[in-house]
């Protein structure tokens, strides 16, 4: 059995949701689950029409955002059902009045609550139309809420998952009796009151390694707009090369320093059960991609692996006595990273000061500035970009570094890492 993925890009019109169609007819009856995000930026476009109702835009912002979505959906589902008797028409308008209420009757304070409630209708929507279609066309599935079987803990848009009883609904619902297909969404899972809860941006990867680890899947298939992994992000670098293999560890580290094509969870628990990852393009799915597995060398070919982090700020923290940094001053400064949730992307400590690169959140980082000034100096440069090479070479160092003022260099064994 293995678990498919297709992301935002694979079902964003009427024809992707055919070729999709065409792909899980390939697998000819074999035991599938299939894992769907949002069409195509209806994430985004939520999230705007959350913010619209949230902070009291005009009854017009919340209106045109609301019918830009319904459209968009019923754009897709007109071309996609030329019988206007099929009952997706129905389903679709019950499941707008459903928003509809949500927008209506926002009756909390609380932002994550209401954005997992509300954002969650993406991948809702998306799932219930190419179930819908692919009936239509006999591919025979069943569709399925997953949020009634992924549990969470409750912070809902960065929801921690409870793999205990994840794993005994998963197991007890998808038994392939009836079906060989299921269909279900990424992203979403329930708390323990039945609250909508979000796995964070990108969270649909994560939930095809969470059914994939519980399911013991052959194989995790993760259908993408590029043909893998490439060693540089083809929508920034001209000449980029794909990958073909990369063992587990590799894939940890190169998305724990940013690369974006998978999500950051999703590895882990695949390498846990030894579950291989195939990254391929939906365009040309007979093309074999890059396959992440437990691979005993770290990537093939061998190559220079360039990451990009763009809109660094570095903060650089010094005691206002002029004394050194010491373990005590760390640790409070780290508390303060704690408490204001701030990732750290690289860190740097000389006898006087502390530096730290973290992505410029602005609100975030401005109060975080306004604490720490309290008991430090702090000093910092932004619009910086956190370049890491995996795998360098002096080339490929000097290929991103020419003519850049680098404020910080960091070199290890297989990875250097700069920010200019
Ligand atoms: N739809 C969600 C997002 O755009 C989750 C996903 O696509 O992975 O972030």
């Amino acid at each position: 059995m293995d678990i498919l993925k297709f992301g935002g890009a694979s079902v964003k019109s009427a024809s992707a949701v055919k070729n999709l169609l065409d792909i899980i007819k390939s697998y000819n009856n074999q035991k599938i689950v299939v894992v769907i995000s949002a069409m195509g930026k209806m994430t985004n476009a939520f999230e705007k029409l959350l913010s619209n109702i949230f902070y009291e835009k005009e009854k017009l912002d919340i209106q045109n955002s609301f019918d830009s979505i319904k459209k968009y959906h019923f754009d897709i589902v007109n071309e996609l059902f030329e019988d206007n008797e099929n009952h997706i028409f129905q389903k679709l308008d019950f499941l707008f009045k459903e928003i509809n209420q949500i927008i209506e009757n926002k009756n909390t304070n609380d932002y994550s609550f209401l954005y997992a409630k509300l954002v969650s209708f993406g991948e809702i929507l998306s799932t219930t139309i190419v179930s819908y279609y692919l009936n239509s066309q006999n591919v025979n599935n069943e569709w399925i809420d997953i949020r009634k079987y992924i549990k969470t803990d409750n912070n809902y848009r960065e929801a921690k998952v409870e793999w205990e009883s994840s794993t005994s609904n998963i197991l007890k619902k998808i038994d392939f009796k009836n079906t060989s297909i299921y269909i279900t969404q990424g992203f979403i899972g329930s708390d323990n009151q039945k609250n909508t809860t979000t796995l964070g941006r990108e969270g649909s990867d994560f939930t095809g390694a969470i059914l994939s680890y519980i399911l013991d899947a052959e194989k995790f298939v993760c259908y993408k707009d590029v043909a893998g992994i490439f060693n540089a992000d083809p929508n920034v670098f001209e000449q980029t090369k794909l990958l073909s293999k990369i063992s587990y560890q590799e894939a940890i580290e190169l998305t724990y320093f940013g690369a974006k094509v998978i999500h950051q969870k999703t590895i882990k628990p695949l390498q846990n059960k030894d579950i291989p990852l195939l990254v391929k393009s939906f365009i040309e799915p007979e093309k074999t991609g890059t396959i992440i597995y437990d691979f005993d060398k770290q990537i093939e070919p061998k190559m220079p692996v360039f990451i990009i982090k763009e809109n660094q700020i570095l903060i650089s923290i010094s005691p206002k006595d002029f004394s050194f940094v010491a373990e005590k001053s760390i640790n409070i400064i780290y508390n303060y990273i704690v408490k204001h949730n701030i990732k750290v992307n690289l860190m740097q400590n000389s006898a006087l000061n502390l530096s730290i690169s973290v992505n410029n959140d602005t609100q975030k980082i401005k109060s975080f500035i306004s604490e720490l000034k309290e008991k430090f100096k702090v000093r910092y440069n932004n619009n910086l970009k956190l370049i890491t090479i995996r795998h360098y070479t002096t080339q490929a160092i000097k290929q991103m570094t020419d003519g850049k003022k680098i404020l910080i260099e960091q070199k290890s064994r297989n990875t250097v890492r700069v920010i200019c």
